[in-house]
């Protein structure tokens, strides 16, 4: 697995609900988005309303899923907590739906994923709080509506775009989480630092953020591997050093690239002079499927500036060469 993988690894999700802040005031960064969300928890709660439903959306690893159990806290409610893969049939969400409480929150990780048959019966549940079943099979069969709790939906996506229009135009809240900066990234540090009872220093802490593309996942996940380096070797404090030393041997360079970023850059430059060069062709000379690199090594570089999409291909920038120290070509 991948150091700098935004994606949730295995047995991190236990350590990452350690660390999930509880307030929108403990919740760094991402200031349009809280400020917006502030107005709306407290303007549902002077109506004595469940919070409008609300779609989250952005990269992994940016903190959709904490901010689901931050409003349903703020709102003083339940939430429950599912997946759209992991809900199978128009029965599974039924079940789900009727167990709620009124105002409660019913977190969707992933609802992209949702199947069609599902999707509808979450129509008139988002809608008009109401379920609509069919009892019965064949000419005996008829159609029950049920009444629902008022509660909120909070759908989590990577993109807002794979939603089906029908879906997407039911959120009355719709929030785009962005990259986090590094000084917000160096704040999660070292509040996650001081959970940890870590002694880390400023500057060891700003490495950390700068080498965690924006992601607090990634931030946090390469804390905990420095502090094991720190430990083994007997140290009580981090400083900037020993952050270097740890942070190269864990082979994550000074903006967060690895090998399979470098493997990627130099098999451009140097087996295509730089590009245009199309995707599956670069799939094929490193070795990886193109959808991979398409969903998770590109991003992260496009978002940099390093590599640019054309029509007729990829194409690395001149950063990439100055990052690697080598000529620019004409
Ligand atoms: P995925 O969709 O991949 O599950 P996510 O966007 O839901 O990712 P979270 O699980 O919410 O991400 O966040 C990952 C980790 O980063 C958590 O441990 C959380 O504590 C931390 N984190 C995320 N955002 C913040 C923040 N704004 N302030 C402090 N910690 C944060």
């Amino acid at each position: 697995e991948r150091m700098i993988s935004a994606d949730v690894q295995e047995e991190e999700e236990t350590i990452e609900n350690q660390l999930r802040p509880q307030l929108l005031s403990q919740y760094i960064g991402q200031k349009k988005v809280k400020n917006n969300l502030k107005v709306f928890i407290e303007a549902a709660k002077l109506r004595n309303e469940a919070l409008d439903h609300v779609l989250l959306y952005g990269p992994p690893g940016l903190g959709k899923t904490t901010l689901a159990t931050i409003i349903a806290h703020e709102m003083n409610v339940s939430i429950k907590t599912t997946s759209g893969p992991a809900i199978e049939r128009p029965g599974d969400l039924a079940a789900i739906l009727t167990s709620l409480e009124p105002g409660d929150v019913l977190f969707i990780d992933e609802i992209h994923r949702l199947n069609r048959v599902v999707e509808e019966v979450l129509y008139p549940a988002m809608e008009d709080f109401c379920l609509d079943i069919v009892i019965g099979k064949g000419p005996t069969a008829r159609s029950v509506r049920l009444d629902l709790p008022p509660f909120t939906l909070i759908g989590a996506t990577t993109r807002a775009g794979l939603l089906s229009s029908p879906l997407r135009d039911r959120f009355g809240v719709l929030s785009r989480l962005d990259y986090y900066t590094t000084e917000d990234l160096k704040k999660i540090v070292s509040r996650t630092a001081e959970i940890y009872q870590m002694d880390i220093g400023e500057t060891a802490s700003e490495e950390l953020a700068r080498r965690s593309r924006g992601t607090p996942r990634i931030a946090n996940r390469l804390l905990r591997r420095v502090r094991d380096f720190a430990q083994v070797q007997g140290f009580s404090q981090i400083d900037f050093d020993l952050a270097i030393d740890a942070l190269e041997r864990l082979q994550v360079d000074r903006l967060g690239l690895d090998h399979i970023d470098h493997k990627l850059l130099k098999g451009i430059i140097e087996k295509f002079r730089g590009g245009p060069v199309g995707l599956d062709t670069i799939a094929a000379t490193i070795g990886e499927e193109a959808h991979t690199i398409e969903d998770v090594y590109e991003p992260y570089l496009l978002q940099i500036g390093f590599l640019q999409r054309t029509p007729r291909g990829r194409v690395v920038t001149h950063k990439v060469y100055e990052h690697f120290q080598m000529e620019v070509p004409d």
